[in-house]
């Protein structure tokens, strides 16, 4: 299982010197295992993938696989270059609670006037939806086995995990800790995982005033690592103000607690 970190930061696009050796795309993931190719979540860092993919292969199929629909998650979405190819097959993984029960409507918003100037049924690529429940498992691709369990968020959002070729990814961003059954849901979720990608927006000492807010700690995703035995922790969704050299800071401070967890980088290509 290939994972590659197209994008790290939270809530927003960071532009800035002091944000590029982090990088300042938001949410997505690529995941090759098995043959495929998934994707998971559309945020502006999908806009450099499909760069990539579009410089690299005809005839795209993959599959995008998306936590829910905040514009930090999507905003990559119109600008991911082999929509504009009638060779490219995406099939787009939504959640049913978050996309509803039209044909992805709420998901297309960003893909249509007055947010974009052209509609989608002007792109050539053959784009389709599939709702899946929180909680549900499928088989995108043979060989791949995705599951879902509900996170806390402000919004319904899911927590997707790709099981492929005896290796385990939970991808758990945007959570908020705190409600002892969600958090029993994810730990289960997340049991043994190879690699846990966790929702680190704040510290421990920051998330008092920012209760609510949906979004989780670096030292809560220790805790989780520690409770779901996962065996590598990367930590992402990182402020949009949070810099290179406070995110050194805070990464050398999960290392003096744990050998085996870091703060993510855009670009980070890891073999699990
Ligand atoms: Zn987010
Ligand atoms: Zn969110």
């Amino acid at each position: 299982m290939r994972v590659t970190f197209w994008g790290v930061r939270g809530t927003f696009p960071a532009t800035g010197a002091d944000f590029a050796r982090y990088g300042g795309d938001t949410m997505c993931i690529e995941v090759e295992c098995a043959g495929e190719r998934l994707i998971l979540d559309a945020g502006s860092g999908l806009r450099a993938l499909g760069a990539k993919l579009n410089a690299q292969k005809a005839d795209l199929e993959a599959h995008l696989i998306l936590s829910h629909l905040h514009l930090d998650h999507i905003m990559g979405l119109p600008h991911f270059a082999p929509f504009w190819r009638s060779d490219t097959r995406m099939l787009i993984h939504a959640a049913e609670e978050s996309v509803g029960h039209d044909d992805g409507e709420a998901l297309f918003s960003v893909l249509r006037p007055p947010l974009f100037p052209m509609d989608r049924g002007a792109l050539p690529a053959s784009i389709a939806v599939r709702r899946y429940q929180a909680g549900a498992r499928f088989a995108p691709a043979a060989g791949v086995r995705v599951s879902t369990a509900a996170l806390s968020h402000n919004g319904a959002c899911a927590a997707i995990i790709v099981e492929a070729g005896g290796r385990k990814l939970c991808y758990a961003t945007d959570h908020e800790h705190g409600d002892a059954e969600a958090d029993s849901r994810l730990a289960a979720a997340a049991d043994g995982a190879d690699l846990l990608i966790y929702d680190s927006t704040f510290t421990d000492g920051e998330w008092p005033a920012y209760r609510g807010w949906g979004h989780s700690t670096w030292e809560e995703g220790l805790r989780l690592k520690r409770r779901s035995g996962a065996k590598l922790l990367a930590l992402v969704h990182h402020d949009p103000d949070r810099t290179d050299n406070a995110l050194d800071a805070l990464g050398e401070a999960a290392a003096k607690r744990c050998d085996n967890a870091f703060f993510a980088r855009q670009g980070l290509t890891l073999e699990v």
